[in-house]
């Protein structure tokens, strides 16, 4: 049956649902858009606001589009890698007492 609606049909939450028992009156009065993800093509509800569908992608397209713009760095790799650099500075920054004892000569 939701395979008939055509794109861009807004409805009210109330006339989509008229079965669900709704929690507040702000829900039950929510405008929806039937909209296409804009990725996959995947058509859905989506809540109207402001006079365009709040998402543009689907769930998981929108997790995707997330991981790509923030992409996640494995965990551990980079530091462990710094804190190496910062060890061997350390070592290499400290003066050995065989050394100075000559650098004093007599
Ligand atoms: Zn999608």
């Amino acid at each position: 049956m939701a395979d008939n609606i055509p794109i861009g049909t807004i409805k009210h939450a109330e006339d989509i649902w008229p079965d669900k028992e709704w929690k507040t009156r702000s829900n039950k009065n929510r405008k929806l858009i039937w909209h296409a993800c804009i990725d996959c093509g995947k058509e859905r509800w989506v809540r109207f606001r402001e006079g365009k569908p709040q998402n543009s992608r689907c769930l998981s397209c929108a997790l995707k589009e997330h991981l790509r713009n923030n992409p996640h760095p494995m965990e551990g790799k980079h530091h462990s890698l710094e804190s190496r650099q910062k060890m061997s500075i350390t070592h290499k920054g400290i003066p050995s007492p065989l050394t100075s004892n000559i650098e004093k000569g007599c």
